[in-house]
């Protein structure tokens, strides 16, 4: 059985929990390696402290379970059947009444939890696995960086795609649409998350998207995206010069620039998650634009983009060998123009190596 798995075991044998219920689509992959986001319906991870694991899904979903490489028991239930009646069938099977449950509480909607209650009244829930999960996928494998590296080269191809998309009279959305359009040529049916392309003033509004204007000559056009490879994801951001950008665009460009480098240089074992994001913040409040940083340097991620390490100020988690997180600093000025570069990173025993490799020096784009 997969490490993971009996690492799950021990930690339920060790906190006296009966079974585990498994649901975060990316956690079941991490410990199957099947991935599907089920929607309404069910597909859950059931993990016993001393029985073997079983996966419970929709009918339509076994098979590709299989062919992912589970090869313990896997469940199914059609549309029109009750799922949670079955699914009690198969645990009371394998392991009578458990009464003590680990959930994922942060992912398990009342709903479904109201579901498991009327099929084990007397079930009790004392412990959040998401808190487990977190710190079980905080430190990664060689096979998940190897993972981790491939998702990386499939962004540096989008890149190199997107950055030849950009023409006079094209949309942010045309370009969005060049680039998932040639990844799916290239058999990359998964971004990680909606691609962002935004040119000008647009991209000083981090959480906005591409719109239908046209990407105007001497703008910067920042781009961020990624894509999911064997389930493990990519995550990055480049900004490129469109003609010859305005003086204060290019200083935010540079100044960002030397931020990240700097945190690049600074992620090793040893030093905290709180102390890589001031490297990269102090560089940008000397240079006059600390309040146009307004998002933390950087997130975990693997098989997705919210794990842990959090690289912020207040975390003070040691970085360690095996850490993934993002290395992302981005200025953001109202109205004039913003700046995100993002590299996607593994610690080290002595330092840390990017995902991505396409080049930070600004591009310029005629
Ligand atoms: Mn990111």
């Amino acid at each position: 059985m997969k490490k993971q798995l009996l690492d799950l075991q021990e930690y339920l044998a060790q906190n006296n929990l009966d079974i585990a219920y498994i649901s975060n689509p990316s956690d079941i992959n991490y410990f199957t390696g099947f991935y599907s986001d089920p929607v309404e319906r069910i597909l859950a991870l059931l993990v016993f402290p001393d029985k073997d694991p079983f996966l419970f899904a929709p009918q339509l979903e076994v098979e590709a379970a299989k062919d992912a490489g589970w090869d313990k028991d896997v469940f199914g239930y059609l549309d029109h059947e009750k799922p949670f009646e079955l699914m009690a069938g198969h645990i009371k099977a394998v392991a009578g009444t458990p009464a003590k449950w680990g959930i994922e509480k942060d992912d398990l909607p009342v709903q479904k939890l109201e579901a498991i209650k009327s099929q084990f009244p007397d079930a009790q829930f004392p412990t959040n696995l998401s808190r487990y999960m977190e710190n079980a996928k905080l430190i990664k494998t060689t096979a998940e960086i190897n993972e981790l590296k491939a998702a990386g080269a499939e962004a540096d191809y989008a890149f190199e795609v997107g950055f030849n998309a950009i023409k006079e009279g094209r949309t942010e959305q045309e370009v969005v649409a060049e680039i998932e359009y040639a990844m799916m040529r290239k058999g990359v049916m998964h971004m990680s998350f909606d691609t962002i392309v935004q040119a000008g003033a647009n991209a000083a509004n981090p959480h906005g998207g591409p719109e239908k204007n046209p990407i105007e000559k001497d703008e910067l056009v920042l781009f961020d995206l990624g894509t999911v490879h064997n389930g493990y994801i990519s995550d990055s951001s480049r900004t490129v010069a469109f003609g010859k950008p305005d003086a204060k665009s290019l200083d935010i460009y540079k100044v960002d620039l030397e931020a990240q480098y700097a945190a690049m240089d600074a992620a090793k074992p040893g030093i905290t998650a709180a102390e890589l994001d001031k490297v990269a913040r102090d560089i940008i409040t000397k240079a006059g634009y600390g309040e146009y940083f307004i998002h933390r340097l950087g997130h975990g991620m693997g098989t997705s983009e919210h794990e842990f390490p959090s690289i912020m100020e207040g975390n003070d988690m040691v970085l360690k060998p095996g850490m993934c997180f993002s290395i992302e600093p981005g200025i953001y000025i109202p109205n004039v123009a913003g700046v995100r570069i993002e590299d996607c990173v593994y610690i080290t025993e002595d330092g840390c190596e990017p995902f991505t490799h396409t080049s930070k020096e600004l591009k310029y784009i005629d």
